[in-house]
């Protein structure tokens, strides 16, 4: 099939030509780990997994490697980690859990690699180290800093003007940066943070660096796609352009997608605004295939709001295609029959998921009508093909309808199991455990407590 992808970096939609067919690479900027990921955080993995389908299924399930790292070392995970009086370790090794846990809830395949800031301080150290040689970065009392006149090219992926750019950066009383738009590789050790050695003096990594290094680690040195939210075009994917494409001579990506918001009443979803609604809390009312469904409901590129009624509809629109589903429950399914034209041209005109959703409609309509055999194979199987391309419509349609809204009993028995822990009476734990898993419930226990989610 044909695949066409808006690429940030010309503007233009163009049609998807991996450079090695049988290596096709794609890479997303992940969390940083020191909270809880919020439904807009959401959005890009959501996004990219059904591209990371889509390229398996074009290209072959072991020819496309997807890379999504975690960022687990920057200002915000030290502060809370002080804060909260645990290890950075502690800390970020419970965010990461409890991310790939909310990925598995929103029903993301693991990607192939997820690799961490931390484990690749050494290729880091590499690339700073040949930006310096080349002049491209120099070194001040607070850290190593790349320098934005020796780049021609800085700005062409955001195009904005040195204005612009100036608007978007920040000045810390220590720097010794010597322009303004000048970003750091390096920041020199302080007292109380950790740090690690490298040749140009002691310290830890600046944000960008990280990227760039993890890319050329596991993907090499031009991936096929770079994606990650419409805010990481600038400054993040800017200066991951910058620090690469200098170090190396070559491109670093040669597609870069960028999705679009989801709101909350009409502002960007985010920490600092305070409008966020957890993917946690969300997936314990709601089936993760539910939020699922909500996040691709409106074009990757394009405004979503989020609201009570964006996934009062996503569950509605789900409930009418397991209900034909459900129908068709004790027909076949032939595992050659692939999704339906029309589905597949929707997807790969630049991932238009609504497009995509109405044909699932459209084959629901006509499931619901037919009673001939081999017409309901031909649809479930059609039904069931694109479902799968989307991470959707998978679960068994009697389970499906029985998925209940019984949170504050599942709250109760998991609290009552807490207690029961904690008065070590392990055999009447043990026994809450059984009665939450017959109620489809499994339960993670933490050194802080208890949390849930429920399997299918
Ligand atoms: P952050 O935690 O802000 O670093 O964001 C992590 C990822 O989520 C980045 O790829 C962001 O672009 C993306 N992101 C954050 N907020 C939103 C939002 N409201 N809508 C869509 N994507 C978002
Ligand atoms: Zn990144």
């Amino acid at each position: 099939m044909d695949l066409y992808l808006t690429n940030t970096l010309t503007r233009a939609k163009e049609r998807f030509v991996p450079a090695n067919p049988k290596r096709v690479t794609m890479y997303v900027c992940g969390p940083t780990v020191y909270n809880y990921a919020h439904i807009g955080n959401a959005r890009p993995p959501v996004v990219f997994d059904v591209l990371f389908r889509l390229l398996r299924a074009t290209y072959g399930e072991n020819a496309v490697i997807y890379a999504r790292n975690f960022t687990d070392i920057d200002d915000r995970i030290i502060s809370r980690a002080a804060e909260l009086g645990e290890s950075i370790d502690t800390l970020t090794a419970r965010y990461t859990d409890i991310y790939r846990a909310d990925m598995a809830a929103l029903g993301n395949l693991k990607p192939t690699l997820e690799p961490t800031a931390t484990g690749h301080i050494g290729p880091m150290c590499e690339i700073i180290g040949s930006l310096l040689e080349k002049g491209a970065a120099y070194k001040g009392s607070s850290g190593v800093w790349f320098c934005v006149a020796e780049d021609a090219d800085y700005g062409k992926l955001s195009r904005r003007t040195q204005d612009e750019m100036l608007s978007g950066t920040r000045v810390e009383a220590e720097d010794d940066k010597k322009h303004p738009s000048d970003f750091a590789l390096w920041k020199a050790a302080k007292p109380g943070e950790p740090a690690w050695d490298a040749p140009f003096g002691r310290g830890r990594p600046g944000w960008h660096i990280e990227c760039s290094a993890m890319i050329r680690a596991n993907l090499g040195e031009t991936i096929d796609i770079h994606g990650g939210g419409i805010d990481l075009i600038f400054p993040h994917h800017e200066n991951e352009i910058a620090q690469s494409e200098t170090a190396n001579g070559k491109p670093l990506a040669r597609y870069w997608m960028h999705n679009g918001f989801l709101d909350m009443d009409g502002e960007k979803m985010s920490k600092s605004i305070g409008n966020v609604v957890l993917i946690n809390d969300l997936a314990k009312e709601w089936p993760g295939e539910v939020l699922r469904w909500a996040l691709l409901s409106a074009h990757y590129r394009a405004p979503l709001n989020f609201s009570r009624e964006l996934l009062e509809q996503s569950k509605a629109s789900l409930d009418r295609l397991y209900t034909a589903l459900r129908r068709l429950k004790d027909v076949e399914v032939d595992p050659d029959v692939g999704p339906p034209e029309a589905f597949l041209a929707a997807l790969g005109d630049d991932l238009n998921t609504p497009e995509a959703m109405a044909s699932l409609f459209g084959l629901a309509t006509e499931a619901n009508k037919s009673d001939k055999p081999n017409e309901q194979e031909l649809l479930k199987s059609k039904l069931l093909a694109a479902g799968a391309l989307m991470g959707v419509l998978q679960g068994d349609p009697d389970a499906w309808f029985r998925s209940g809204d019984n949170v504050d009993e599942i709250d109760r028995l998991v609290a009552e199991r807490v207690a029961a822990r904690q008065a070590k009476n392990w055999a009447e734990a043990d026994r809450l455990r059984q009665v939450l898993a017959g109620m489809g419930v499994e339960v993670m226990d933490n050194p802080g407590g208890s949390t849930w989610k429920r399997v299918n």
